[in-house]
């Protein structure tokens, strides 16, 4: 499938390409372009082009054109959903919740892109300014670029893409490597609903190829990245060099503390939930279970016998809980985490075996809390790691021992003491009996530490994709 730049289906300058597979079947299903940095580069002209004209069309048209392509998404809704879901591993009803999730964040944030007010700074707060009044207005960064992981594609693209162009900006899409087909298509969609070209282009191609040089590009203002923190920072570096504005969704191993007095049931559901979801791969997932020694025993059987219940295999049936990882390498990568875990000390008590890229949903106890899994290794696979506890203090210390700070979760009934918690976790997001992979899409989300910079959602978003102009009208009350 070609890229779109400036309304045009195009291929690679150099014509290479880069195929994309299945990670059930292990089988080809496309190929895309791996773009170059000169197509980088005709890609920012157009966008810068484009940007000059959209920046003013009114909101009330922008909306207009996305009603139409919401209407496009709803009536090819199967086939993006079975796209995503084969090139993904995503089970299939995952893959239709993720679709369906298009509408709810376009419509949010367009909704709140028509309440974009500026401020009225009143006269004479100051001496000398008595007659002097100032407000302020909102105004595009201009080019911008999304660089979007493979886990969630579509509702990273809609985090990113539906404020960054209500706002006036135009943007470059780089879709993750292992996964780009469907924001190809939705891409397509847009253009197909009206959107005037050049305002959303889509470049696929690896890493370093494509994504550095969007990065690096001097006529880029704002760059919005999900992904690693590793890729995060190199990110950043690059932006530095011509101070393009940085908003970054990182990487997270959160905390899942379950007190003694903690309704087991439940956090067991919310287990299942947080961890097991899109087979395991999720940034927000609880990762590192802290458990009460006193609670531990009963903990580890009834989350064996839960996960026994769920049904593991082929992504496209509809009754599959859990899929494939996103390709046969992040399921190796998770076996060999896995291994570190057990030379550490941790002990599997359920799991741990693997066919092609599908591993099966793993539980590993007694984990010390000086191992990798215990502090920064986030393992993105439906892995249960359980790190044991004898006293609260001694929990909260194990969960704010890691780098990440994305989110993390407390059970218990005591609601005095589940706040208190929550007000010590370092980290962006706090959940109360629930797991920590909690994300609306008003809510701004976002991770301390290493796990990022900013906010994303609809709250916060046209903060980061705006810039706002003081004007003065000096003397006008005289
Ligand atoms: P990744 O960092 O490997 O890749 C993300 C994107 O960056 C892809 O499009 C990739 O092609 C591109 N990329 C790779 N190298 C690059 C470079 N040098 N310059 C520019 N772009 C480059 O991440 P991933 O494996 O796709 O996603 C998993 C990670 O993302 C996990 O750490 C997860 O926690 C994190 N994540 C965070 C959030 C959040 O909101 N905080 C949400 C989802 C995923």
């Amino acid at each position: 499938m070609q890229n779109i730049i400036n309304g045009k289906w195009v291929d690679a300058s150099d014509k290479s390409t880069m195929d994309i597979i299945n990670p059930y079947t292990g089988k080809k299903i496309d190929s895309v372009p791996n773009m170059t940095p000169k197509d980088v580069s005709r890609a920012v002209e157009y966008a810068k082009k484009a940007q000059k004209t959209w920046k003013d069309v009114p909101v009330h048209k922008k909306v207009k054109i996305l009603q139409e392509f919401l209407n496009l998404v709803d009536a090819h809704k199967d086939e993006l959903a079975k796209t995503l879901s084969q090139e993904t591993g995503k089970p299939i009803t995952q893959a239709y919740a993720e679709i369906g999730n298009i509408r709810i964040a376009f419509e949010a944030f367009m909704e709140m892109s028509k309440h974009l007010y500026g401020n009225t700074i009143p006269a004479g707060t100051e001496a000398g300014q008595e007659y002097t009044l100032q407000f302020t207005v909102r105004e595009p960064l201009g080019v911008m670029v999304a660089i979007i992981p493979f886990n969630f594609p579509c509702d990273l693209f809609d985090q990113k893409v539906a404020p960054a162009i209500l706002a006036g900006n135009t943007i470059i899409v780089k879709p993750p490597h292992q996964n780009p087909l469907t924001l190809i298509k939705l891409t397509a969609l847009l253009h197909e609903a009206g959107l005037p070209k050049g305002v959303v282009q889509v470049l696929t191609g690896d890493g370093n190829k494509t994504g550095a040089p969007l990065s690096q590009h001097p006529d880029v203002h704002g760059i919005t990245f999900t992904g690693s923190t590793a890729v995060g920072r190199s990110i950043y570096s690059n932006a530095a060099s011509h101070l393009a504005h940085v908003a970054l969704e990182l990487g997270g191993n959160d905390a899942f503390i379950v007190l003694k007095d903690a309704d087991i049931d439940l956090a067991i559901e919310e287990m299942i939930s947080g961890r097991m979801y899109n087979t395991g791969q999720v940034c927000c997932a609880s990762k590192r279970f802290i458990v009460d020694k006193s609670v531990l025993n009963e903990f580890e059987t009834k989350a064996i016998e839960r996960i026994k219940k769920l049904v593991i295999g082929n992504p496209a049936d509809k009754k599959t809980d859990i899929g494939t990882l996103v390709t046969l390498s992040a399921c190796e990568k998770a076996q060999k985490q896995i291994q570190n875990v057990v030379n550490q000390g941790g002990r599997i008590i359920y799991g741990g075996n693997a066919k092609g890229a599908v591993l099966e949903p793993t539980i590993i106890t007694d984990i010390p809390r000086t191992a990798d899994v215990a502090k920064d290794d986030e393992i993105f696979a439906p892995v249960v790691s359980i790190i044991p506890f004898d006293t609260e203090e001694e929990a909260i210390d194990i969960a704010n021992q890691s780098n990440y700070g994305l989110s993390g979760c407390v059970f218990t009934k005591n609601m005095n003491k589940a706040f208190k918690i929550c007000a010590q976790l370092e980290c962006g997001g706090t959940v109360i009996n629930g797991s920590s992979f909690h994300r609306s899409f008003e809510m701004p989300f976002g991770g301390y530490k290493y796990s990022g910079l900013g906010t994303e959602g609809v709250m916060s978003t046209f903060d980061a994709v705006t810039r706002t102009k003081t004007v003065t009208l000096k003397n006008v009350l005289k």
